[in-house]
């Protein structure tokens, strides 16, 4: 029998779509793929997402419920998102249903209409406008936001208006304000635009080829050193889209998304530009999605997530610090966002460009297998030049507070010159060990295999990896010894060694302790910027991405770290943030200093890097990974477990391995189980299975019917278990 069939995606962990029958009312007819639909599932209802309409079921026709209701007129999923979001899915074998709640914002997510979405505003009711503010004396807040609103007939957008939530809630409790919606007044554009740069011939050569190509799909690597001037690169480009009427959206690392990134952005372009991060409130991002679905918005910032935002009329993707992890998922809905915009783009048939300082092996392999096309930018703008490196080496040699003497040295020096000093290092807290100095004892988590921070300030003993945290210790557990002894330092026991060492100059620390008050990182950042603090000491967040041109010297305070870590891509990672760091130095017309101190002065990927450049560097590690076939050089996978107690995960990816292997599916290796590098984290044992493969369409195959073993699979319930494609760390 012929019927119309609803094919749905439901949030759930299921690895599939649901059949309904249309609701009663509804002409089948007018349904579009994409669309939010209301419908009973199990016990309670929800909202799903229209795939496809079917002719038939495997189910029987009455075992086949009507949906509910149907939420949208026009899809709230366009064609180009349902598709990368199912292509996805099918990619990362994450549930469909689950994919698509992550592609919408949380409000749609949860059933409101999209058109409600502008009730960002206010405006005067009938009555309220009868009210004279000088009235309101008692009243001073609420005289203001009258007045404000007075000059704004049509209604005001809630974040032009000067007052807290309160105020405005006491206004329309007495009938004189009233939310509104806001299609235009949210229209974020600047008055006036800066000027252009005039480029320099690397730059210009960059521009030319993409606005060459901007009616196709393209791939473009632009690698320029750091300074090199590619933000001016994407500017100038996106000047010529916006000149069509196109749209561009530019996708950046959480860290790398800065007040200063979108205020170049805002001061170049009178156009509407929209931002999405993180920190915005659900209708925030709400009205910001929907100036880039309607095409007001012509410049779309963001993070991650920020790849699912409907575009009107898409003229260009950019993934700036292409190579930073953070684009990559790693929870959940484990999709790159890097890998997707690509995909987007060639679907759309736009050019896109991936832009770093020290790109990915990924994108590099892809250049030489010409899949990209590359774009360098070798110098850095006007006068400034590259910052030279100077290895400091401190074995043997007296630390304070892990800073050797010469390093103090050259901070001094420095200091004394008018120069402004950065220091990294990537630990925050007083010292990353508590050790008792008569027994040994050390002080870890109860819940990780791991150690716990302490924290000087808050007189704390906290763990980074799971956030339990206790008052310090006084005396030693086990031998009551009062003589605990921090062991190795962090940020801010550096701080302490800083204020001791040059009482007189001012100092700024950054990392997540500093920063976690709204408002504050960004005060901080100014300071530094301003040059106002002449010491600054922080973890990855000081020092990727800023612009600060006072800066002469960077010290890199431990580069060990990195240089012999677990996963295969420790050195890539150490590699790219030492020259993001030392890209901080020497950015304006004073040349720029790095010192790096380490107990491996002669470890050869580190020498390389200093002596060649991250390019040479990047090739050797190219040959290495092509030596032991890992990625890029082939695909993998991993499928982590864990549990409350072993060996159940271990037992569990055992079973996942006999799965694999009764496929006979001899193009994926296997490797493993084996616990993972922290096996116990906050109270559960994790372990995991690596799939390894020369081609990726048989890796993928063999995914595609394990995971749907999985689900049936009874030992399955007993953890929690994942699947990664493509993983950014081993772990
Ligand atoms: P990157 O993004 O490669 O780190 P930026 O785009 O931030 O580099 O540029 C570094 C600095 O150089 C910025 O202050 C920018 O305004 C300036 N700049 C960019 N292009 C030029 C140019 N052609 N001439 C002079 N200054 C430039
Ligand atoms: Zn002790
Ligand atoms: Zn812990």
């Amino acid at each position: 029998m012929i019927q119309t069939i609803l094919r749905i995606a439901v949030p759930s962990p299921l690895y599939r779509s649901f059949d309904y029958l249309p609701p009663a009312s509804v002409a089948a007819n007018t349904l579009q793929p994409g669309s939010r639909i209301r419908v009973p599932f199990g016990r309670r209802k929800t909202i799903g997402i229209l795939l496809e309409i079917a002719r038939q079921s495997e189910l029987e026709h009455t075992r086949l419920k009507p949906a509910l209701e149907v939420l949208d007129e026009e899809p709230v999923l366009s064609s180009d998102i349902l598709a990368m979001t199912q292509w996805a899915s099918a990619y990362y074998h994450h549930p469909i249903g689950d994919a698509l709640a992550t592609a919408l914002p949380v409000v749609l997510r949860r059933g409101l209409a999209v058109q409600d979405a502008g009730e960002t505003g206010w405006r005067l009711t009938q009555a309220g406008r009868q009210v004279d503010p000088a009235t309101l004396s008692r009243a001073p807040r609420q005289a203001t936001v009258i007045q404000q609103l007075c000059a704004h007939p049509q209604g005001a957008p809630r974040s032009t208006l000067d007052a807290p939530a309160e105020v405005l809630r006491n206004l329309s409790n007495k009938g004189w304000i009233e939310p509104c919606t806001l299609e235009d007044a949210e229209a974020d554009a600047a008055p006036v635009a800066s000027t252009p740069h005039n480029l320099n011939a690397a730059q210009q050569s960059a521009v030319d080829t993409v606005t060459a190509s901007l009616k196709a799909f393209d791939a473009f690597l632009l690698e320029g050193v750091t300074g090199s001037g590619k933000t001016e690169v994407y500017l100038q480009i996106i000047d010529s889209l916006i000149g069509q009427g196109r749209q561009t959206l530019v996708l950046v690392p959480e860290i790398g998304l800065t007040p200063q990134l979108v205020k170049r952005f805002r001061s170049r372009f009178t156009v509407p530009l929209a931002v999405l991060h993180s920190g915005l409130s659900d209708r925030e991002r709400l009205a910001a999605w929907r100036q880039a679905r309607s095409g007001k918005a012509l410049i779309i910032i963001g993070t991650r997530s920020a790849i699912f935002t409907p575009l009107a009329r898409p003229g260009l993707l950019v993934v700036d610090e292409e190579h930073d992890s953070s684009l990559k998922q790693q929870d959940g809905f484990r999709y790159s966002a890097r890998d997707l915009a690509v995909w987007r783009a060639r679907q759309l048939d736009i050019p896109i460009i991936l832009g770093s300082a020290t790109p990915s092996l990924e994108s590099l392999f892809n250049v030489e297998h010409q899949r990209y096309r590359h774009l360098v930018l070798p110098n850095r703008t006007g006068a400034a030049s590259l910052p030279s490196y100077e290895i400091l080496d401190i074995r043997k040699q007296p630390l304070e507070h892990g800073l050797g003497h010469p390093l103090l040295k050259r901070i001094a020096h420095h200091l004394d010159h008018d120069g402004q000093v950065l220091l990294f290092l990537n630990r925050r807290g007083y010292a990353p060990t508590l050790v008792c100095h008569d027994c040994g004892w050390i002080a870890e988590c109860q819940r990780c295999d791991a150690r716990l921070t302490w924290h000087q300030r808050e007189q704390q003993l906290r763990c980074h990896h799971c956030g339990s945290q206790q008052p310090l210790v006084t005396n030693c557990p086990e031998c009551q010894s009062t003589e605990l002894r921090p062991l190795g330092q962090g940020t801010e026991r550096v701080e302490q060694a800083l204020a001791e060492h040059f009482p007189e100059v001012e100092r700024l620390r950054i990392d997540r302790d500093t920063t976690r008050r709204k408002g504050e990182l960004t005060k901080r950042l100014e300071q530094a910027h301003s040059g106002q603090a002449r010491i600054l000491l922080g973890t990855q967040m000081l020092a990727k991405g800023h612009h600060f041109p006072r800066v002469t010297l960077v010290g890199i305070l431990n580069a060990d770290q990195g240089l012999f870590g677990t996963d295969f891509r420790s050195s890539e990672r150490m590699a790219q943030l030492i020259v993001q760091v030392a890209g901080r130095a020497g950015r304006h017309d004073r040349a720029g200093q790095v010192a790096i101190q380490t107990h491996h002065p002669d470890h050869p990927l580190l020498q390389l890097l200093i002596r060649q450049g991250y390019p040479a560097f990047a090739r050797a590690a190219l040959a290495e990974r092509e030596a032991a076939r890992l990625p890029p050089c082939s695909h993998i996978a991993l499928v982590r477990a864990e549990a409350a107690r072993q060996p159940v995960p271990t037992a569990f990816l055992e079973r996942v391995r006999q799965h694999c292997e009764a496929t006979g599916n001899t193009g994926v290796e296997l490797w493993g189980p084996v616990p993972a590098s922290m096996e116990r984290r906050a109270g559960r044992f994790r372990a995991q299975l690596l799939l390894q493969a020369e081609r990726r369409g048989e890796l993928q195959q063999l995914l595609h019917g394990l995971v749907r073993q999985l689900e049936q699979m009874k030992e399955a319930r007993q953890v929690r278990w994942s699947v990664d494609v493509d993983p950014a760390d081993l772990f």
